[in-house]
């Protein structure tokens, strides 16, 4: 056994399954899931280079961000549709940015800052944001400033360590801000029905696979009382569809096929989907 719980710190473990050569195990304690490997700092500035944003899909990243992009803003205009019911504006921090269409889809009443690993992605924000976006793995994000409002769109799920992500969003969080966060729903009803084929379970990229439950826990243990949880639609182009049926079913081929498809605007359809394996939290900060 390589590494403790990520959530509840006990060592004690039982193996799911193996994917791509990686064991994804259950804590025996809290039941959180997650990928046994033991990951060093550099983990994320070696990972998240632009070859996970382009052409990445062999390691479950993206065929090309960039192309997607109007997808990107649909799903970030969802989201803040969303906020809106429950803030009205204010000081932002966007953990995992990339390359800023969630931001730029925020209107006047917010002030956005953002950071990102990724330092090609990461560029391509600051064209429009400046030093505003910070080139630098969440884990090593210092500043002075406290925010209204912390989201994390897709990014949890890819940190080395989940519970100090969200110990350092409580800490830049201003009294009873909220945290906003996307992550894969293990205990969705896709993912039981497809088990070790559910796209999501995409070791190292994806490296924890949170349910209702163990999310729920992991925000108590640091200080944030989850307040709604939502399932909205994603907009998906038809190779992103391809590829994860690729990785279902196991297959290389098909994968090479959509990125083929991908390159050729005719076949970037946009796709909405819903199937509720994606939760969206929305959590409070609390005193301790
Ligand atoms: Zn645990």
């Amino acid at each position: 056994m390589k590494r403790s719980c990520p959530i509840c710190e006990h060592s004690s473990s039982e193996l799911m399954f193996r994917k791509e050569g990686f064991d994804i195990v259950q804590c025996s304690v809290c039941r959180a899931r997650y990928v046994d490997l033991r990951l060093d700092d550099g983990f994320a500035a070696d990972f998240y280079t632009d070859d996970f944003f382009k052409d990445g899909y062999h390691k479950y990243g993206y065929v090309d961000y960039v192309a997607d992009a109007a997808n990107h803003r649909r799903m970030a205009a969802g989201a803040i549709r969303f906020m809106k019911r429950h803030v009205r504006g204010g000081t932002l921090l966007d953990v995992g940015c990339a390359a800023g269409y969630f931001l730029e889809s925020l209107g006047p009443e917010w002030d956005p800052y953002g950071c990102e690993p990724c330092r090609g992605m990461a560029e391509i924000a600051r064209k429009k944001f400046g030093d505003r976006i910070a080139v630098i793995p969440f884990e090593e994000y210092r500043t002075d400033m406290r925010f209204d409002v912390v989201t994390m769109w897709d990014s949890l799920e890819h940190v080395v360590e989940p519970a100090q992500c969200i110990a350092a969003a409580h800490g830049l969080l201003k009294d009873s801000g909220l945290l906003f966060l996307r992550t894969p729903d293990a205990g969705s009803p896709a993912a039981k029905l497809l088990g070790k084929s559910w796209y999501h379970y995409g070791p190292p990229g994806h490296l924890h696979f949170f349910d209702r439950k163990s999310i729920t826990t992991l925000l108590r243990r640091h200080g944030f009382r989850v307040r709604r949880v939502v399932y909205l639609p994603r907009y998906v182009s038809l190779s992103e569809v391809l590829i994860n049926l690729g990785a279902m079913l196991g297959s290389r081929a098909l994968k090479d096929l959509s990125a083929k498809l991908a390159r050729s605007s005719r076949w970037n359809v946009s796709i909405p989907y819903q199937v509720f394996d994606e939760m969206v939290v929305m959590a409070s900060k609390e005193a301790f």
